[in-house]
């Protein structure tokens, strides 16, 4: 284990701040709702471009699952869709996110296609939108026209809701603001590459988690003031097993989970995960004109995902190269049940790591259950596995 280190109170007190806020995001953007007087719209994490709703003056926040178990939305949406999109519609059922001012999906995949309409026709909660970003990406500039166009209806449609003009000025200072975002963040991961006992992974990604819940100027300022005493303070000695993370797309992992990982002896050094690496790993070209900047990130094909296809992409190859890069020891796979993505593209990952004797271990997580038990003892052996060299 880590020597301790005694962190500041401002740090503590940032870090309780972001764990609040992660725990009840409803409670948070209903009080930001009433401090601001200014609309809400929810998105399906990922690829939405999000700086466009910023532009408007509006809040773009990013989908997330309760901490609760689904009721209602069993009756609408079947058992075998994740749990992300059960949790989605189940709050929207039960009244829980009718603060917001509209819900923007696309199609990332099958599943959340389904959900805006059972939401339109079951809620009272205005401005649901379907748009689309194209699902397969293998040849940019076959697709950059088509989703520079639905960009444009996407800038409509905000046009409508905000009752405002979204200009293109207005777009690129957005982009400017997420950018700072983004090598905030990418600071902060450096941050944990060189003291990766600083902070726990559960830590890491509730600030990260933060930023897709927050007003980008306010996560900005936040970070603003972490960063600073995280770098003051000492390499905190720490011998315990080094893990990379990868998977779990779209929403935040089960914190349960990545406290056990670091309570069986080993540490998280890096990741790529949504509410983590993911999150920052691209920003927009703020040379060109914006819609360009948003279509060039999206059909961005250095950061690959099983919902924006790219026939080219060897997703095992990315991986090995991110393991070896953060001198991590073993690789831990999160993966969200009933994900079909990232089932159907798992296989690659699996494949490139045992070819390269990398040691792994695969973890499904659903929204209701995991037996911690059992988990446990995996862990513990994946730990062993690493320290006795087992290949
Ligand atoms: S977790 Fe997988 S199945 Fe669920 S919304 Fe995301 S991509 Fe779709």
């Amino acid at each position: 284990m880590p020597v301790a280190v005694k962190r500041p109170k401002i740090v503590q007190d940032i870090l309780g701040r972001v764990e609040a806020l992660g725990d009840d995001p409803y409670q948070f953007l209903r009080d930001w709702k009433a401090r601001n007087d200014r609309k809400i719209i929810a998105c399906l994490p990922m690829h939405f471009p999000l700086e466009m709703i910023h532009a408007t003056g509006m809040l773009p926040v990013e989908m997330w699952p309760s901490n609760e178990r689904i009721t209602i939305a069993h009756s609408y949406v079947h058992v075998f869709y994740c749990g992300l999109s059960r949790s989605i519609v189940d709050d929207a059922l039960q009244g829980k996110l009718e603060f917001l001012d509209g819900m923007y999906f696309y199609d990332q995949c099958m599943q959340a296609r389904g959900l805006p309409f059972v939401i339109e026709r079951n809620t009272p909660i205005p401005n649901i939108e379907f748009h689309h970003l194209p699902p397969i990406i293998s040849n940019p500039d076959v697709v950059k026209p088509h989703l520079k166009w639905n960009l444009e209806k996407i800038r409509k449609s905000l046009e409508r809701i905000s009752g405002k003009a979204l200009s293109d000025d207005a777009i690129s200072q957005s982009i400017k603001i997420y950018n700072k975002n983004r090598k905030l963040l990418q600071r902060l991961y450096r941050t944990r590459k060189k003291n990766p006992g600083l902070l726990r992974a559960r830590e890491i990604a509730r600030i990260v988690q933060a930023s897709a819940l927050m007003l980008k100027e306010e996560h900005n300022e936040l970070l603003e003031q972490l960063l600073p005493e995280l770098e003051k303070l000492p390499v905190v000695p720490d011998n315990r097993v080094k893990i990379f993370i990868v998977g779990h797309f779209c929403h935040p992992p089960r914190f349960d989970v990545m406290d056990m990982i670091e309570d069986e002896g080993m540490v998280v050094v890096d990741d790529d995960i949504y509410n983590g690496a993911r999150y920052f790993a691209l920003s927009v070209n703020e040379d060109v004109n914006p819609i360009d900047g948003l279509a060039d990130k999206f059909l961005d094909r250095s950061l690959p995902c099983p919902t924006r296809i790219d026939n080219e992409v060897n997703w095992g190859q990315y991986v090995k190269d991110k393991f070896h890069a953060c001198g991590a020891q073993g690789v831990i796979n999160l993966l969200a049940k009933y994900c079909p993505p990232h089932q159907e593209r798992y296989v690659d990952i699996k494949r490139e790591l045992a070819r390269n004797n990398i040691p792994e271990l695969l973890i499904e997580l659903e929204h209701e259950a995991v037996s911690l038990e059992g988990l446990k003892t995996r862990l513990q052996a994946l730990r062993e596995q690493i320290e006795m060299g087992v290949k």
